[in-house]
């Protein structure tokens, strides 16, 4: 039996070895003597070859072989050995270009159907399509979720989720680095965890309780636990019933909380090291699936300052005026503020990433520390990337009395809240935080146009399955 090699790792030094190597397949073309065969393995494809021999020459495949491989069904899984060769000239059609395969034995693994209800070419991103809004809502991507199996076998979402799952580890390295432990907090509980009415209600054994929003009061309780820099990475779910290209009823929140020695700024610092290295690294890392993903996407690189560019609400909202918005001074921004944001920001400062800071406090939770200073605004900021709010934070509210007040202020009901109130009761220091979707980041830094192309199985208000 020979050893298994992986398409990804054979080249040119392989010439004359006999390999076995296993993948679906990809397209067929039967010349009459010859057949072309690519064999496909998450983004690399190698061209197979088969020539028709006479029946029962010695130690070779018969014209009953050629016949099957002829009409095996694409997608099939299948098992190949033969002798890799230097190609005479370029494979364009496939990743492996300078090499292709002599077919000198088979085995089908499994045989798919044969009219596959979304073929991978329909399921690809055409040139016309590049530049077209991507609207999910369309037959053509209702298809394509529907049969997620197949579109997670195309080249783009192949490339999406192997940047994803570098994301994942930059973020959790990076962040052990820094002393911060990953914890697992609970998602059922006993009451909305960031108020408001987009909470997914459950029956727990009778009783009312919901779906968790974010980690954030738990993620709280554990700094109060003296765990001092935590962070965690899981599930959060709202119930946003809101058909946009950035949200999802549930997706995985990248949750941080630390204890602050002089100012949230240390937060947004770290924050801003923590995308900058991320960015870095999977544009080194990553730039052949990146590159798969710009050939699917028409959008340009993303520009960093030197330094990190931070605007103060009130000069968010001056600028937004002086470009002819009308809008009150206090009115949270809206989707198109933010986009009209990147464009003067980038004009300006030559940055896709920034941060916007003193957040009035009529648009933040009641956690958020209100600024001491001028009570109309917070210690609270947003990370924006791309035009779009990729992350929110704040210092929070570490006195019990002020955070009891504040809830009262509210007119927030505190039976709910009764254990994360109890847990400042007992002396707590100083924190700030952040919340992030991973899905969204993901759209942001890759530059897709919807951000259910970088959830797995994507949850909306109209999808439930697959
Ligand atoms: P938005 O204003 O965009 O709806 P938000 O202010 O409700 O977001 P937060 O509650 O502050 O968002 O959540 C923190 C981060 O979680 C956001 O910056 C974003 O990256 C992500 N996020 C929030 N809601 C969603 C959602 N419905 N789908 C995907 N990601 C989300």
């Amino acid at each position: 039996m020979y050893q298994r090699s992986e398409l990804k790792n054979l080249s040119i030094l392989n010439h004359q070895e006999v390999v076995r190597v296993r993948g679906r397949v990809f397209s067929k073309k039967d010349c009459g003597r010859i057949l072309f065969l690519i064999v496909r393995d998450g983004i690399d494809t190698l061209q197979a070859v088969l020539v028709k021999n006479k029946e029962g020459t010695d130690g070779q495949l018969s014209i009953g072989d050629y016949n099957l491989l002829r009409k095996i069904e694409n997608e099939s899984f299948i098992e190949l050995i033969g002798t890799i060769y230097c190609a005479e000239q370029p494979v364009s059609a496939c990743s492996q270009q300078s090499i292709e395969l002599a077919i000198s034995g088979y085995t089908i693994l499994s045989r798919s159907v044969l009219d596959l209800p979304i073929t991978l070419k329909e399921a690809a991103i055409k040139e016309d399509q590049k530049t077209e809004s991507q609207d999910f809502s369309s037959i053509r991507y209702v298809k394509r979720l529907n049969n997620r199996i197949l579109d997670l076998r195309t080249d783009l979402a192949q490339a999406i989720f192997r940047v994803n799952d570098g994301m994942l580890f930059c973020i959790q390295s990076y962040l052990r680095n820094y002393g911060f432990i990953e914890i697992k907090t609970p998602k059922l509980i006993g009451g909305a965890s960031e108020g408001g009415a987009d909470v997914f209600k459950v029956d727990y054994f009778g009783k009312p309780a919901c779906l968790a929003q974010s980690p954030q009061l738990y993620k709280q309780m554990a700094i109060m636990g003296d765990f001092k820099r935590v962070f965690e990475i899981g599930p959060v779910f709202r119930a946003e019933n809101s058909d946009t290209n950035r949200h999802l009823t549930e997706f995985i929140g990248v949750d941080l909380e630390m204890v602050i020695d002089q100012s949230y700024m240390e937060v947004v610092h770290l924050v801003y090291q923590l995308l900058l290295d991320l960015f870095d690294t999977l544009s080194k890392k990553y730039h052949r699936e990146i590159a798969i993903i710009r050939s699917c996407f028409n959008l340009p690189p993303l520009t960093f300052a030197s330094e990190l560019v931070v605007i103060p609400f009130p000069d968010a909202v001056s600028f937004l005026k002086a470009y002819g918005k009308e809008r009150g001074d206090f009115d949270d921004l809206s989707k198109e503020d933010e986009k009209q944001l990147g464009v003067i920001v980038k004009e300006k400062y030559h940055t896709d990433l920034y941060v916007i800071t003193h957040y009035p406090s009529s648009v933040r939770p009641f956690y958020t520390m209100v600024d001491p200073n001028d009570g109309r605004y917070t210690h609270a900021y947003d990370f924006m990337l791309r035009g779009v709010e990729i992350l929110s934070g704040a210092q929070r509210i570490h006195d019990y009395v002020s955070l009891s007040q504040r809830v009262a202020q509210l007119g927030i009901e505190p039976t709910t809240l009764d254990h994360y109130l109890n847990a400042f009761k007992y002396g707590a220091p100083p924190h700030a935080g952040v919340g992030m979707g991973l899905e969204r980041m993901l759209k942001c830094f890759l530059g897709l146009p919807d951000v259910r192309y970088s959830s797995l199985f994507p949850r909306d208000p109209k999808r439930l399955y697959p």
